[in-house]
């Protein structure tokens, strides 16, 4: 076997090969040379997804036609001055993106220097094809043409034009996030697609998130040790099947990391389903040498020092700002729409009223018709329903849903979610306070379960431990339960401990002990709460309400959607054609 030092070309090939995979790459890739160039403004104009065309121009600094030719070859790059890596903040420093883009293209690279006159070189897949002199204004211009036509085994990963235009609408908008200050437009097939105005970065955020967010969301800013994170996130109510409107960025510039990724989910976990995603867009800040930006040839990951710390913040942080907005949101909607759909509630009830007076008062308005109180009277009702803001139970629905009648409307709450909140809000609250009480069981319970989920739960024993599940290991496919949150009352250990090994085999990852406990407690709060189909007092169903109302995040059950929904007096009225 003789050993051969490959040819340039070939080379940059293979380089293509991790370097631009697809036409969105591609352009990622020359956007980010027009933005490391200081580019003002940025146009991009595509043709079938980038397939025929990428055109990029910038008003940026240009290079002189020794430059371009030297920008063209391998490893060349003007963005490492000295051979410090780790302190780069550009967006390129590898000097692969051009010569790999020319390698599998037809490529035109136009350029001009403020005050010279411009140049153009052409270059067809790897081979100079003539350069000469070009009209254009100072700046940057390089337009791709029949990219991969020449390269079958990557044109056959390619998929329709459809989708590669919006892997490159998507690759315009993460790097438009990431640098607010700079305009930039997009043409596709001849159509204007976006026009960004320079602006700041909440501006250019909303311009290109779903102005939902208006409404539906959460706005970030915190700081912790040197780290610092910004931007806004959806209320947990307003959720998507696809994560596609995750934009992350370290340092401004935009990452798909999965350290990120996971911590994002994790601050939803409980407050929404597990097929759901929520909408964000979120800035990390974060010293140079905490970060290494060089592990990835397309550079979309990013390797932290302290990867516990920036998990930390980000599900700190965003828990944080959740917990206060929903409890904001409560009071705004109870002041306002008449059918809420709240994304969480946090009422106290008014002091003077106990729960004994609201029983009696219940038990006996229980026969009595109902009397509206038009939300446009000015005068108070003769006798006003005690004014809780879930108001008193009338009754139960198909043995699942609590019907209560409120001062302003009618109230109808899903006891299974309700009550698995309230469980597993009840459960946080009592690991706060260190003391999680536990139920001994009188005989310990044997649970067989495979191996590796024995061995899972078997790691995680001290932390179930902590919350009221004491288990150890009986065997290599067994586990002993000797005792259960006091919390869940009589409950299946089997199914109970096979949920939990597989919660933790999911998550996986480098998991904070706050999180374990959260998704422990999260899977414990199901397996004890009221099932739906289960007939309840109406003393029972009013405990429950006054329970939601001062247990915070119990408009929500641990999977997103809501507990209670108002119908209120006006929109009853609209209902019979009333108003
Ligand atoms: P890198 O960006 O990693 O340096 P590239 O192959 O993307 O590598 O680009 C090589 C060099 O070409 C850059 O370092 C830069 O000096 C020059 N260059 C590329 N695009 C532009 C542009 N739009 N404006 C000015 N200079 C550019
Ligand atoms: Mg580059």
């Amino acid at each position: 076997m003789s050993i051969r030092r490959l040819p340039p070309e070939l080379i940059n090939r293979i380089a293509a090969g991790e370097v631009v995979e697809r036409p969105a790459s591609a352009l990622k890739e020359l956007v980010e040379n027009s933005l490391d160039a200081g580019a003002a403004q940025v146009a991009v104009r595509l043709y079938a997804g980038g397939l025929e065309l990428i055109e990029v121009s910038d008003d940026g600094s240009g290079m002189n036609p020794d430059e371009m030719r030297l920008a063209l070859e391998r490893h060349a790059t003007s963005k490492l001055p000295s051979d410090a890596i780790d302190q780069v903040t550009s967006f390129g420093f590898r000097g692969e993106a051009l010569p790999s883009i020319a390698s599998v293209s037809r490529l035109t690279l136009e350029s001009r220097v403020r005050g010279t006159d411009g140049w153009r070189i052409e270059i067809d897949h790897g081979a100079s094809n003539g350069e000469g002199p070009a009209a254009l204004p100072p700046g940057t211009r390089i337009r791709v043409e029949g990219l991969f036509d020449k390269v079958p085994a990557r044109r056959k990963f390619l998929r329709s034009p459809r989708s590669e235009y919006a892997a490159c609408l998507d690759a315009v908008k993460r790097l438009a996030m990431a640098r607010s200050d700079v305009g930039f437009t997009l043409e596709h097939d001849g159509r204007r697609i976006l026009t960004l105005q320079q602006a700041d970065a909440p501006t250019r955020v909303a311009e290109l998130l779903s102005h939902e967010l208006d409404r539906h969301g959460v706005g970030i800013d915190c700081t912790r040790d040197g780290l610092r994170l910004t931007g806004v996130i959806s209320l947990p109510t307003f959720n998507r099947g696809m994560a596609d409107q995750q934009f992350l960025f370290v340092n401004s510039r935009p990452v798909k990391d999965r350290l990120l990724v996971g911590a994002l989910r994790a601050a939803y976990r409980d407050l929404i389903a597990r097929d759901r995603h929520p909408i964000a867009a979120l800035f990390l800040d974060v010293p140079l040498e905490e970060v290494d930006v060089n592990v990835h040839p397309a550079k979309t990951e990013v390797r932290f020092r302290d990867p516990v710390a920036i998990r930390g913040l980000i599900i700190g942080g965003l828990r944080h700002a959740l917990d206060e907005e929903s409890q904001r949101s409560a009071a705004r909607e109870q002041a306002a729409a008449p059918v809420m759909w709240t994304s969480s509630a946090s009422y106290i009830p008014e002091p003077s009223l106990g729960l004994a007076v609201s029983t009696l008062r219940e038990e006996q308005r229980v026969f009595e018709p109902v009397t509206f109180v038009p939300a446009a009277r000015a005068e108070p009702a003769v006798e006003p329903v005690p004014s809780y803001p879930l108001g008193v139970a009338r009754g139960q629905v198909a043995a699942t849903y609590i019907v209560a009648e409120a001062e302003d409307g009618l109230v109808i709450v899903d006891q299974h979610a309700a009550h698995e909140r309230l469980v597993l809000e009840r459960m946080r609250a009592a690991r706060e306070g260190g003391s999680v009480a536990r139920q001994a069981l009188l005989i310990p319970e044997v649970v067989e379960l495979d191996e590796p989920d024995c061995d899972r739960l078997e790691g995680s024993a001290t932390e179930l431990g902590d919350m009221g599940l004491d288990i150890e290991r009986f065997g290599p496919t067994s586990m002993l339960v000797r005792a259960v949150p006091a919390a869940l009352g009589k409950t299946d250990a089997a199914g109970l401990l096979a949920d939990l090994a597989s919660e933790i085999a999911e998550l996986g990852g480098p998991l904070s002990l706050r999180d374990k406990l959260d998704l422990v407690a999260a899977t414990i709060a199901c397996h004890g709460s009221v099932r739906a189909g289960r007939v309840l007092s109406v003393a029972e169903m009013n405990a429950l309400l006054r329970e939601m109302e001062v247990t915070p995040r119990s408009g929500q059950c641990n999977h997103g959607r809501p507990t209670w929904v108002k119908l209120g007096h006006a929109e009853i009225e609209k209902l019979f054609g009333r108003k």
